[in-house]
């Protein structure tokens, strides 16, 4: 265990305490002075009162921001210096990793060691921006004039920076390292359920000294905040992680003011495991895919296309895996699966389960909410699988973000690409084989923006993230992700400073 148990407490704030949002370089209470508090979804115990803002809130943020970037001098920023403050922030949050990664699990539920994954992942999201900041980018190119042309990449400007609740931390920070390091000045909005990591990662910024308005953080509902971000036409940019439903809203609301936006949103991804796989290898990641953070995430390997001749064998031994997995409050120690995120996202995991047993999928395991013993007041479900599904039902098209697994079955390749692509969505894949031509052909079918052969998950701050069809419109991470901050400029310098003579002047 990282932390002792008992220093559990000590990450926290004070109840009494409201935490406020940072906005033009101050703490401030919503000017609603409406409070909100937080659960800890293992045990509901509020571990923490947060100010709730408003669109009011959230125009006072966007033009500290406007202001910051066109007025007061962040537009021309030098890339050395924005590099500089991002290593500080890296250095400040890389001390107090044990602290973060604590707090995400008592906020999200996901158990230590993922947690603490998540942080050292946003460390290292901070320096690897921090690099990218001063590496040279724009284009020269020759014309048939006397004309010196050239290409520049400039910040965006201000963006708006909206996360879900699945990796609180990380999902913002990957955004806030790259458009820092892109010169914009932002305003970030995390999840209503989830926001304790982020105020304490803006204590940080705040520590470091950036100018005012370079950075806010506003908090408060989707629907007023985040809405006001996405219309406010002092916003040049849109950052957006979460759910589809709530990006193709996004997506008509930016149209009104034809701002630029990146939809990152969900997936139903397609797990494919031919015969001739390495058994355990298959059977190991597959249950990777699908429980790692509960089922909440993304890119979750949430449908398992499995060869028919492999069924027997493989879905049994998955199974008894299954069964095994170690449930439990995500600090403790050992437990592999922790809680769901809310009691109202665990009630919609719970009716898609219900949907699955009404569409006449067979339940080969879980299915039920855990009330037994310390477990009782938490959300946890156990981990779920359905076999005996087809291609249309509910349970097999929509993204449940849950432990719940579904598995179809294939005879050919062109069966198996046929079923993999067979969703709305398009986030993730993967192939499972010892056939490397065969993985390959297969893997370069999936119509998806992230895959994997021969395993499942691991992903690289260093490589582009996001999705094709409707998981998706841009990139983050990667140098992909760098340019989604960046406008590009072309700039012609005459080199014979002389009338066109276009018009005589007779
Ligand atoms: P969500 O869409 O409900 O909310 C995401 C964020 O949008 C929250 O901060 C929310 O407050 C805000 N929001 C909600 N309504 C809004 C509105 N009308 N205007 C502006 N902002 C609004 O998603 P969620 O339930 O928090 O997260 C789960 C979803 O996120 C899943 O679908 C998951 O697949 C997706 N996700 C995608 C990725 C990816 O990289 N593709 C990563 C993590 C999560």
């Amino acid at each position: 265990m990282i932390i002792e148990t008992t220093k559990l407490e000590s990450v926290l704030v004070k109840n009494d305490i409201t935490q406020k949002m940072y906005i033009n370089g101050e703490w401030i209470v919503s000017e609603s002075n409406g409070t909100k508090e937080v659960l800890n979804p293992a045990n509901q115990e509020v571990i923490g009162t947060v100010t709730h803002g408003t669109a009011e809130d959230a125009k006072k943020a966007i033009e500290a921001a406007h202001q910051a970037f066109y007025k007061n001098g962040w537009m021309s920023s030098r890339a050395r210096d924005r590099a500089e403050f991002l290593l500080q922030i890296s250095n400040k949050l890389e001390e107090r990793k044990n602290e973060f990664a604590y707090l995400e699990t008592l906020n999200n539920g996901k158990t230590l060691r993922e947690a603490l994954d998540d942080v050292e992942d946003a460390v290292n999201q901070l320096r690897y921006y921090a690099g990218l900041a001063t590496q040279p980018h724009g284009q020269t190119y020759d014309v048939p004039d006397d004309i010196q042309a050239l290409v520049v990449r400039e910040a965006i400007g201000v963006v708006g920076i909206i996360v879900p609740w699945n990796y609180p931390l990380v999902m913002a920070n990957q955004k806030i390292a790259a458009a820092l390091a892109a010169g914009c000045t932002l305003v970030v909005k995390p999840a209503d359920v989830t926001p304790l990591s982020l105020i304490r990662l803006f204590e940080i910024i705040d520590e470091v000294g950036m100018p005012p308005g370079v950075a806010n953080l506003v908090l408060g509902p989707g629907r007023k905040v985040g809405a006001e971000l996405v219309s406010n036409p002092l916003v040049d940019k849109i950052s957006f992680t979460g759910g589809t439903a709530t990006g193709i809203g996004l997506m008509k609301s930016a149209a009104d003011t034809v701002k630029n936006i990146s939809l990152e949103l969900g997936g139903k991804s397609p797990n494919i495991v031919f015969a001739d796989a390495d058994f355990d290898t298959a059977i190991d990641y597959a249950l990777n895919a699908i429980f790692a953070n509960q089922g909440q995430v993304c890119s979750a390997g949430s449908r398992l296309i499995l060869e028919e001749s492999l069924y027997e064998t493989f879905v049994p031994e998955l199974v008894r895996r299954t069964k095994q997995i170690k449930i439990g409050p995500g600090w403790k120690e050992g437990v592999e699966m922790g809680p769901l995120v809310s009691e109202s996202h665990m009630n919609t995991v719970l009716d898609y389960i219900e949907i699955g047993k009404s569409e006449g999928a067979t339940l080969l395991c879980g299915g039920n909410r855990i009330v037994e013993g310390e477990l009782n007041k938490g959300y946890f479900v156990e981990p779920t699988i359905f076999g005996d599904t087809t291609p249309d039902m509910r349970i097999v098209q929509e993204e449940i973000f849950g432990p719940v697994l579904a598995i179809q079955t294939f005879k050919t390749e062109e069966e198996a690409i046929e079923l993999a692509n067979g969703t709305a969505f398009g986030l993730a894949a993967a192939v499972f084989s010892q056939d490397g031509a065969k993985a390959q052909r297969v893997i370069r079918q999936m119509r998806a923006g992230i895959t994997w052969i021969n395993t499942y998950h691991p992903t690289f701050n260093e490589a582009p993230w996001g999705g094709y069809k409707q998981s998706g419109i841009g990139r983050d991470l990667g140098t992909y992700g760098f340019e989604e901050y960046l406008e590009t400029k072309q700039i012609n310098i005459s080199l014979k400073v002389e009338p066109s003579g276009f018009f005589k002047g007779e």
